[in-house]
């Protein structure tokens, strides 16, 4: 690779400027708080890991369903859509990784906001897709405005996170329908990965605009991160277009004990709405415990708080809570530096936080 070749040139400006995800992330210790990656603090349905088990046999022999017919149908019946218009992936990274290939590049730029999910960008390197990103506004919010046609200023496409990552920000669903409605010829994809916590989703308006897909996971709100399942729902046509882009990558996107779980899940309401609204209380509690300690916390319809603390550094934070076993992300971004994103985990964790916190300082 140190020779002047097509492959060492793409390796030099490709795959050499990609960052591996921060392994730091997922440390292997017992005994941790961790309050870093958003995980759901309470667990999958008890029906799902019923269903994983029962799938466990004899039949893991057998290829799974290369359509996930059976979780495409429980998905559609959810979301009152037809079965055509949802697409499976192994987690909704996978999925947002086909919408990049097979959607998201034209000869106009993608938009998506200065702050936002870090994945987007290493997309576009990786699949070769010009991108502008957009100033979010003073306040840390998405501003309908930037992503309205300007003349002959528009998006070749566009994609944000609602609520937007890592700040917890949601857009109202009128303003989300202002953007999809103002760019027809765009295709506008909102991930949707923390929706299930207080946003409102997109998955309405499928039926009404050809042009929006919606990327929802089962790694957040489903508490199924372990098992690697995320769904767009779309018009026929979006969706078909990811699926001829996953039949020449993999025609086996989900293997039988996540398909066997997912569809338990979907099919698991009560679990899965009693599940959210424990941690959307455990926000509120956080949220105010945290603003009582001189934190200004953004407000957020997510499962994790977006806070900075006016008197104190955001990486020394971090760096001192992790000296207590206490894992919180802390992004060494322009603007965001001061802040710290915390995973709203069970009472007992966000207890141990808030008293380290205390207890820092103090110091
Ligand atoms: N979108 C956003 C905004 C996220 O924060 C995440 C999780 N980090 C994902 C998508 C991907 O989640 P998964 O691949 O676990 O479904």
């Amino acid at each position: 690779l140190t020779a002047d070749t097509p492959m060492s040139r793409y390796w030099s400006a490709v795959v050499h400027g990609l960052t591996p995800y921060v392994p730091g992330e997922q440390p292997k210790l017992d005994n941790l708080v961790k309050l870093n990656t958003n995980e759901h603090p309470y667990g999958p349905s008890p029906r799902a890991l019923e269903a994983i088990r029962a799938a466990t046999g004899e039949a893991l022999r057998l290829y799974p369903d290369p359509n996930a017919e059976a979780l495409k149908a429980a998905l559609a019946r959810r979301h009152g859509l037809q079965p055509q218009q949802i697409f499976v992936g192994n987690g909704s990274d996978e999925v947002l990784a086909h919408a990049f290939m097979a959607l998201l590049k034209h000869e106009r730029p993608l938009w998506f906001p200065d702050i936002t999910y870090s994945f987007y960008p290493v997309y576009c390197g990786l699949y070769g897709v010009a991108h502008r990103a957009v100033p979010l506004a003073e306040d840390f919010s998405i501003r309908t405005g930037d992503y309205l046609p300007q003349g002959d200023t528009r998006a070749g496409a566009i994609i944000f996170p609602n609520p937007n990552a890592p700040t917890g920000r949601a857009l109202a669903l009128a303003e989300v329908e202002r953007i999809i409605a103002a760019n027809p010829e765009a295709v506008v994809l909102v991930d949707e990965a923390y929706v299930d916590f207080g946003g409102e989703s997109a998955i309405a308006l499928v039926d009404k605009y050809p042009n929006l897909l919606v990327v929802h996971t089962f790694s957040k709100s489903r508490s199924l991160a372990g098992l690697r399942v995320g769904f767009a729902a779309g018009h026929t046509g979006l969706i078909e277009a990811l699926e001829r882009v996953k039949n020449s990558f993999n025609s086996y996107p989900l293997d039988r004990l996540a398909i066997a779980g997912a569809v338990a899940s979907v099919e698991d309401e009560e679990h899965f709405r009693e599940s959210c609204r424990k941690v959307v209380s455990a926000r509120e509690t956080l949220v105010a415990q945290l603003g009582g300690l001189g934190f200004e916390v953004l407000p957020s319809a997510a499962n994790f708080i977006f806070a900075r603390h006016p008197a104190r550094d955001g990486a020394e934070l971090a760096a001192e809570l992790r000296k207590r076993a206490i894992i919180v992300r802390h992004f060494k971004a322009p603007r965001i530096d001061q802040f710290l994103r915390i995973t709203v985990g069970t009472d007992a964790q966000c207890a141990i936080l808030v008293d380290a916190l205390e207890e820092i300082l103090r110091d």
